[in-house]
């Protein structure tokens, strides 16, 4: 008897993909599906019955998460394929939606081609991804993951004041299973996405393995100087807080570039008032530095502190009052052999481009510090996301999903020797 190979549908998986996006359209050919909104719980009410009409098993968790599962020959955790189908409020058609969706294609792949895998492969929705509506983002995949607790992710509340349990009540979609890693483990976790950058548009190269996502420490940091009378003190007698700061934000610049890492000034003020008629009296600004990996991470906050610490010293009378760390995240690095089929199956296509860092939180953030997790990039159009005008080719989609299918079944298939191996 010969296997049939499986193979994902592009047409098919195009199709889907648009027809999913009639739940929390909006006119100018965006999205607004925010978490457990209504067009939300529709989406999820569809993915539900169109896994259950492949034979998944689907089990929803307390956090709402889903897992759809196609039964392997051994009833082990499953292999999954993950994201999300909640939306930016101006968000695009293909954030999170693309990586739901090919879990859902590679179903049908599966099942098409009645082929047996060892292990389950379940596609899987996390939810509230965004962030959008509850704060903080990547909520039902934090809970999973043990990083935030159950009643801190069903506590979480929008701005009008309705909780993540309450909208989880009224759709019928909180859970029996405990939303957790330990009693609910996976084998490995997959993830399409879309880059979100511009570096496969401006490479012209459609598809990439990840190999890790950037690390982010937010600090606000306050400058006190002196205000005084614009007209009236000569240079030599000002203490002006916006001149060391803007000094501050060239060496940022500067050591950031040195270390290979980010470093940005999103907001900048002052707690005194401001008048075009006076030396200002403070700057309070907020710095997100990023980095790959951990070493470069804390290289890169020690020479930002004491690059800083040289320049005020030289700034007479102007201090560094306060240095608050506001957020801390450690890089993420995914798993070498989830990645390696990543990279081979992306190779294969003869359009791979060198393995990508995520500059962007996403739900394998969480899932790799749980299980093996790897993802796969595709090109967005001039690295636009979070936008209605977020765009991915369905040709890029096509390519994207069969290198996470073939991905998937290599890495099930080295599990399987190793496992059939030692039995
Ligand atoms: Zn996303």
């Amino acid at each position: 008897m010969t296997i049939q190979t499986p193979k994902t549908n592009s047409a098919r998986m195009n199709a889907t993909i648009q027809a999913s996006c009639e739940w929390g359209c909006t006119p100018d050919g965006g999205m607004a599906r925010l978490a457990l909104s209504d067009a939300d719980a529709s989406v999820r009410r569809w993915f539900i019955a169109e896994t259950k009409a492949l034979g998944c098993a689907v089990h929803i968790d307390a956090m709402g998460n889903i897992f759809a599962v196609r039964p392997g020959r051994y009833d082990l955790p499953p292999i999954a394929v993950g994201s999300h189908l909640d939306t930016q409020p101006t968000g695009g058609r293909y954030d999170g939606i693309l990586g739901v969706l090919a879990g859902l294609e590679i179903l049908r792949a599966l099942d098409e081609a009645a082929y047996r895998t060892a292990y389950p492969v379940a596609a899987v929705c996390w939810t509230n991804e965004e962030g959008a509506r509850f704060v903080p983002s990547c909520l039902g995949s934090g809970v999973y993951a043990g990083a935030l607790s159950l009643q801190y992710g069903h506590s979480r509340t929008d701005e009008a004041g309705v909780s993540v349990r309450a909208e989880l009540e009224r759709h019928g979609m909180l859970g029996e299973l405990e939303a957790s890693h330990t009693s609910n483990p996976l084998t490995a976790h997959f993830e399409l996405h879309i880059e979100q950058g511009p570096i496969l548009h401006e490479a012209k190269q459609p598809v990439a393995a990840v190999s890790g996502v950037q690390g982010w420490r937010w600090f606000e940091i306050a400058l006190q100087g002196r205000g005084s009378h614009a007209g009236t003190t000569p240079f030599a007698y000002r203490r002006d807080p916006l001149i060391a700061f803007a000094k501050l934000v060239l060496a940022a610049e500067r050591v950031a570039q040195s270390l290979g890492g980010l470093c940005t000034i999103g907001r900048v003020g002052s707690t005194a008032a401001q008048s075009t008629n006076c030396v200002m009296d403070d700057v309070v600004f907020h710095l997100d530095l990023r980095h790959h990996t951990a070493e470069g991470m804390a290289a890169l906050e020690g020479t930002m502190r004491a690059e800083f610490a040289t320049i005020i010293a030289g700034e007479e009378g102007v201090e560094i009052t306060r240095w608050d760390t506001l957020t801390a995240v450690q890089p993420t690095v995914f798993d070498t052999e989830a990645v390696a089929c990543v990279r081979h199956a992306a190779e294969a296509t003869g359009m791979a481009h060198e393995d990508l860092v995520s500059g962007a939180g996403h739900d394998s953030v969480f899932t790799a510090r749980t299980c093996p997790t790897a993802m796969c990039f595709i090109r967005c159009r001039d690295g636009i996301s979070h936008h209605p005008s977020e765009y991915a080719t369905p040709e890029d989609i096509a390519v994207g999903t069969e290198v996470l299918l073939q991905a998937v079944l290599a890495y099930e298939r080295k599990l399987t020797a190793k496992l059939e191996h030692k039995s």
